[in-house]
């Protein structure tokens, strides 16, 4: 959030960093933060007191890109106010636009992609230039991978596996701003989770475009699961995102043998019409997802489902969007993230014809939606009268009175007690209020 520059005097070695897109920029800001912890510079408390601003940025929809550009807009009263502060775009939109980021907003002191960002500390200790400077890759494609994040927040410690996608999906900018996918050795992701462990974190997600697709050396993706999962004191083990071409039955017996491993799968379908699968480049067919749905359900006792859609991908007629709405109804989603096409340029999309009205896209988005909303709390309502597990996250957004906690699968369940963030409770489920579970402590 912004908030006035007013006319503090800053530290000039203090760095805030604000994130915007996916968990792994998340870690990502947490990487830049340790890299210049590594030399000498702090972290500051708030956006006020920073000598050095970062903004890490997502290129993946128009929307969120033109939103975060008008916001970092704003960022020029810093400047305003104090000519010394240093202010720098990081991420996939500095990769994905470049000059036209730099020449949209020339206050900035840097543009950097996110292969750069062992060039920072060096930058820093440059003089200033009038113009941005623009430094889009590094020596080559990064794993960061002997750099621990910086993390200080909550009970789950994110954790990058790997960086990059070989997927080509037709819309999508992450193979272009991320590069192709590279994976990083079962022995560093081992050793920087044994360390969050031991730093206090009970929960582990692990990070990557495509974690089916996880291959070093010999280890796949099941067997770095299996490791992970022999670390003691870990109580769960958490993933995302799977690829459905890539989802193995091996994977799937694991999720299904009980904790640490967590009964969730993020599954993303984008569409439910083989004819939109085949534009979008997904590389598996309707009849193969609904195959996997069906033997991950019998596989994984308790499995929470969730996906991504996109709607009104070019060419989607009433007719194919009808077969995704069907799709959804079959799964029966506990969860899902739907988006209206956004057409990216440099991708093979946007060379097709965006051809569907935008009061079409918000129709069957809103459709969807009502759907997994129904399913979603069908679902919940399944749960309430059973004793579940649920590790205690913090307090509940709504309470300071109450807590909030997330069972194995990770249903959000609120509980009207103060606990402490990382205590694990039995809680029987009472009722559903929205899409959120409410139960009590047993
Ligand atoms: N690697 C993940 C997610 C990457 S981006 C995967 O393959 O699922 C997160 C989500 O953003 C995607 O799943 C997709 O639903 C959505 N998305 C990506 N590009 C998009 C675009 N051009 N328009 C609309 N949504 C998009
Ligand atoms: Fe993009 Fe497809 Fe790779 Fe996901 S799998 S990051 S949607 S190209």
């Amino acid at each position: 959030m912004l908030t006035d520059p007013g006319q503090k005097t800053t530290t000039r070695g203090s760095v805030f960093i604000e994130t915007y897109g996916c968990q792994m920029n998340r870690v990502d800001s947490e990487i830049v933060t340790t890299l210049l912890e590594e030399h000498g510079y702090e972290r500051a408390n708030s956006i006020d007191d920073a000598g050095i601003i970062l903004i890490n940025t997502c290129a993946v929809r128009e929307h969120a890109q033109e939103k975060a550009i008008s916001n970092i807009a704003h960022f020029r009263a810093f400047k305003e106010r104090n000519k010394d502060i240093r202010i720098g775009v990081i991420g996939c939109l500095s990769k994905h636009l470049g000059d036209e980021l730099a020449e949209r907003l020339p206050f900035l002191d840097w543009v950097m992609g996110p292969d750069a960002y062992r060039a920072l500390p060096g930058l820093l200790q440059q003089e200033r230039t009038k113009l941005p400077k623009i430094v889009l890759d590094g020596k080559g494609l990064e794993l960061y991978d002997e750099i621990l994040p910086a993390r200080r927040e909550g009970i789950n410690a994110w954790v990058t596996i790997s960086r990059g996608c070989n997927n080509h999906c037709t819309y999508c900018v992450v193979p272009g701003a991320r590069g192709e996918e590279r994976n990083r050795p079962a022995i560093s992701i081992l050793r920087e989770i044994e360390k969050a462990v031991s730093d206090g974190f009970p929960q582990v997600t692990l990070l990557g475009q495509n974690v089916n697709s996880y291959q070093h050396n010999s280890d796949m993706f099941a067997d770095l699961l299996e490791k992970v999962g022999k670390i003691e004191g870990l109580k769960r083990i958490r993933f995302m995102t799977s690829h459905p071409k890539d989802c193995s039955d091996n994977l799937l017996e694991i999720l299904g043998s009980g904790l640490p491993f967590c009964p969730e799968l993020h599954l993303p379908v984008q569409a439910g019409s083989n004819h939109t699968l085949k534009r979008m480049g997904r590389g598996y067919t309707r009849e193969h997802y609904l195959s996997l749905v069906e033997k991950a359900r019998s596989t994984v006792p308790g499995l929470l489902l969730s996906t991504d859609i996109i709607v009104g991908f070019p060419g989607e007629s009433e007719k194919e969007f009808e077969e995704t709405a069907d799709l959804v109804r079959k799964v029966g989603y506990d969860d899902a993230y739907i988006y209206r096409y956004s057409e990216r340029p440099g991708t093979p999309a946007a060379n097709m014809n965006d051809d569907v009205a935008n009061e079409d896209k918000v129709r069957r988005l809103m459709i969807l939606n009502d759907l997994v909303r129904e399913s979603g709390a069908f679902n919940r309502t399944l749960m309430i009268g059973k004793t579940y597990p649920v590790i205690i996250e913090g307090l509940s957004a709504k309470s300071d009175q109450e807590s909030m906690g997330r069972t194995p699968a990770g249903h959000v369940v609120v509980i009207p007690e103060k606990m402490e963030p990382g205590e694990e409770v039995q809680v029987k489920m009472v009722k559903l209020s929205g899409f959120t579970l409410r139960g009590r402590v047993v």
